[in-house]
């Protein structure tokens, strides 16, 4: 049998206190966002999705662009998941889109169409968890549960906690109890984002503004003097750094994208076991750069000729791209979960014109650009791929950050 410590720690005030002070301040400080201005349960469930890890203002063009293409969760479940991933292009952390898009078939062909109307219904489908589910529940249908996103848990625990040797005392459960009885029954999204607005707008985890918060009289933080060091920042995750070449084939102002995971299987002698092979688990769905495998460290830098033997390969492209090999354009660092990339860009412009198909063995231009290419991979026994040159000011493919980030330096150069 399992016993719950009872929290040893307690609000400095009724908790009809913290919901007057609060939700009046919310009243006239919430921000005008588009979800907030338009609200449904399915704008609600979206902008919830896509604020996860992400930042308001970065969320906002996307949020509007979404609404506008998959207005319902009819037409998001009807789609193909390249054109959800196209849209959710740059957001990153993708694999949300894959689960919205998963939890939209689910309640189309289960439900009916019909978006669940309880928090457990939410929990159930794809991507939502005990946070969304609760945020998702009590802002777009008036349930009162809470929803403790980092901001939130970050305000609760200033309320609550006078010096950080208390924070061994308030386990993440006691934050859940206390969060739960101050929702307010009549209002529980209005309370639920006002906590969580306050965090991002006044109660900042950095240089906390106490000054202009409508609740310091209840707070033990501030009262105390301790606000900047509660909660006590975490120790930094552990990142990895990796260097890769990328490589841009330019077709006049198109560009190759092939699927994750294509591109030059083989690493310079001595150069160690890569980290990783390709991207394709981090990126699947999105199309990309031909990519050399993740190096570990800086010795084993990539060499232009590299993509020689592999480009040969490729029927149409070699014989295309003449005798000189890619050209080393430029650097960039990205970050990807905990790896942190060292990216070499290489371009190779093919020639003008292409040579006739008449037998079959080259592409033409227009199969080209609109059937795509077939490229062996390598390593893969007889598998072969579909590439794609595509326009990369206007991508209909669904790309990650790191090609945009690529195809910037390459477009200076070649493109
Ligand atoms: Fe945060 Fe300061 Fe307000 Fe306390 S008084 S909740 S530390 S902003």
């Amino acid at each position: 049998m399992k016993f719950e410590r009872p929290c040893p720690i307690s609000l400095a005030g009724s908790p009809e206190r913290y919901r007057t002070l609060l939700l009046t301040w919310f009243e006239g400080a919430r921000r005008s966002l588009p979800w907030r201005r338009q609200r449904t349960l399915y704008g609600t469930w979206i902008s919830e999705m896509m604020l996860q890890q992400t930042a308001v203002a970065t969320v906002v063009p996307y949020w509007d662009k979404f609404l506008a293409t998959f207005p319902d969760v009819e037409a998001l479940a009807a789609a193909e998941l390249e054109d959800v991933l196209s849209l959710w292009s740059g957001l990153g952390y993708y694999g949300r889109a894959r689960h919205l898009h998963r939890a939209a078939k689910q309640v189309v062909d289960l439900l009916g169409g019909d978006l669940p109307r309880d928090r457990e219904g939410w929990l159930r489908l794809p991507g939502v968890g005990p946070y969304a589910s609760g945020a998702i529940a009590s802002i777009g249908l008036g349930i009162s549960v809470p929803a403790l996103d980092a901001n939130a848990r970050r305000v609760l625990t200033r309320w609550l906690i006078a010096a950080p040797r208390e924070l061994g005392d308030l386990r993440p459960f006691h934050l859940e109890k206390i969060g739960a009885a101050l929702v307010d029954e009549n209002r529980p999204g209005d309370w639920n984002e006002a906590l969580m607005e306050l965090g991002a707008l006044v109660c900042r985890a950095s240089a906390p503004r106490c000054d202009a918060c409508p609740v310091r009289d209840l707070c033990r933080a501030h009262q105390a003097g301790t606000a900047d060091l509660i909660p006590v920042p975490k120790a930094p995750v552990a990142t990895e750094r990796v260097h890769l070449g990328v490589l841009v084939i330019a077709l006049r102002d198109q560009v190759l994208l092939l699927p994750p995971g294509c591109g030059p299987a083989v690493v310079p002698a001595g150069s160690g076991v890569p980290v990783r092979r390709d991207l394709t688990g981090l990126h699947r769905g999105l199309w990309g750069l031909p990519s050399t495998p993740w190096l570990p460290d800086r010795k084993s830098a990539w060499r232009a000729g590299i993509w020689r033997p592999w480009l040969e390969s490729i029927p149409g492209i070699g014989s295309l791209s003449g005798s000189g090999d890619p050209v080393l354009l430029g650097k960039f660092r990205h970050a990807v979960t905990r790896y942190r990339l060292m990216v070499q860009v290489y371009g190779l412009q093919l020639a003008q014109g292409l040579p006739s198909d008449g037998d079959g063995a080259y592409p033409t231009s227009k199969t080209m650009l609109k059937g795509g290419i077939l490229i062996p991979q390598v390593g893969q026994d007889d598998t072969q791929v579909r590439g794609r040159f595509c326009n990369l000011r206007s991508p209909e493919q669904p790309v990650s950050n790191l090609v945009k980030k690529g195809f910037l330096i390459a477009r200076k150069s070649i493109v």
